[in-house]
C-alpha cells in the first residue's frame, strides 16, 4: 500500500478471506459513508461520509484531496490482486460493500472496471439507495449484485433506516427489467423487519413487480455490540436477542410457500 496516500476516508476496511459476501473466497472492500442509518447496522463506523465534496486540502480538488480516483484505484487493485490465487481456486473475487459503495461512484465504477479487465469476479453489495443511473451503471459492470430488501412500508423504513423506501423499490423494479445477475438479501431483525405483515408485503411486492424469486435471509446477530460501545454510538438493539432457529425456519417457510428459493445467510 502507498504509505503517502490514506485510503481510509474512502475505504475503511479491507477484509480478506471472506466467505459471506458472494461466491468463493473473497476480498471485501468496505466503502466509507452510507446515506442510511439502519438501527441494526453491523458496520456503524461506516455510516459517516468520509469526505464531503469541496473539503479540499491538497493538490486535487473536491472529494479526493491529495489524491485522485485513478491513484486510489491503482492502490486498491494492487491490494485486491494479492489474493488472486484464492479467487482462482475457489471461484471467488472481490466484493464492494460498505457503507454504501454507490455513494462514491467516482471510485466504485473505475474499480469494477479495473477488476473486470483483470478477470476478477466482482460483486456489488448495496442497499439500493442511490440515483438509478449510478446503480444501473455499476450493476451492468458487476458480475453479481447483492441487493437488500428490508421493509416495504415507507413510514417504518424511514423510522428504522432513516430514509424512505420508495427509491429502493423503484430501483429494484427497474433493475428487474434489465439483464442483471442479482440476489436479494433480507435482514431478519426482531421487531423491525420480521413482522408478519412486512414479510407478506415483501412477498407481494417481489411477486407483483419483479422477476426475483431467490432470497437470502440474514438473521440478526449481536456481533457489532462492541463497536457501538467503542464508538459511543447508541445501540438500539442492545437488548435484542438473535431470532431463534424456529423463527428463522418459519420465515423461510413463509417465503418458500410463496414460491421463493431461500438461503439462510450469505
Ligand atoms: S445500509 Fe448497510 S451500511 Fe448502511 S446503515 Fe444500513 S446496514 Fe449499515
Amino acid at each position: 500500500m502507498n504509505p503517502m496516500i490514506d485510503i481510509t476516508p474512502y475505504i475503511f476496511k479491507i477484509q480478506r478471506f471472506s466467505i459471506h459476501d458472494g461466491p468463493g473466497i473473497r476480498t471485501t472492500l468496505f466503502f466509507q459513508g452510507c446515506p442510511l442509518t439502519c438501527r441494526w447496522c453491523h458496520n456503524p463506523e461506516s455510516q459517516a461520509m468520509g469526505l464531503a465534496p469541496g473539503k479540499s486540502s491538497g493538490k486535487s480538488s473536491g472529494k479526493f484531496p491529495g489524491t485522485s480516483p485513478g491513484q486510489l484505484v491503482e492502490i486498491l487493485v494492487k491490494e485486491i490482486e494479492k489474493d488472486r490465487i484464492f479467487y482462482d481456486d475457489s471461484g471467488g473475487g472481490v466484493t464492494f460493500s460498505g457503507g454504501e459503495p454507490l455513494a462514491c461512484p467516482e471510485l466504485l465504477l473505475p474499480l469494477i472496471e479495473a477488476c473486470r479487465d483483470r478477470e476478477i469476479h466482482t460483486c456489488l453489495d448495496t442497499s439500493g439507495f442511490a440515483p438509478f443511473e449510478i446503480l444501473k451503471a455499476a450493476a451492468a459492470k458487476a458480475d453479481l449484485v447483492l441487493f437488500d430488501i428490508k421493509i416495504i412500508k415507507d413510514r417504518d423504513h424511514l423510522a428504522f433506516t432513516g430514509k424512505p423506501v420508495s427509491r429502493i423499490l423503484e430501483n429494484l423494479k427497474a433493475l428487474s427489467t434489465l439483464k442483471v445477475n442479482l440476489k436479494l438479501r433480507f435482514p431478519l431483525i426482531p421487531n423491525m423487519t420480521d413482522r408478519r405483515e412486512n414479510i407478506g408485503q415483501i412477498i407481494d411486492f417481489l411477486t407483483r413487480e419483479t422477476r426475483y424469486r431467490d432470497i437470502h435471509i440474514l438473521p440478526f446477530h449481536t456481533i457489532a455490540e462492541g463497536k457501538y460501545e467503542m464508538l459511543k454510538m447508541k445501540n438500539e438493539l442492545k437488548h435484542i436477542s438473535p431470532p431463534t432457529r424456529e423463527h428463522v425456519d418459519k420465515v423461510r417457510q413463509t417465503f418458500e410457500s410463496a414460491g421463493f428459493k431461500t438461503t439462510i445467510g450469505g
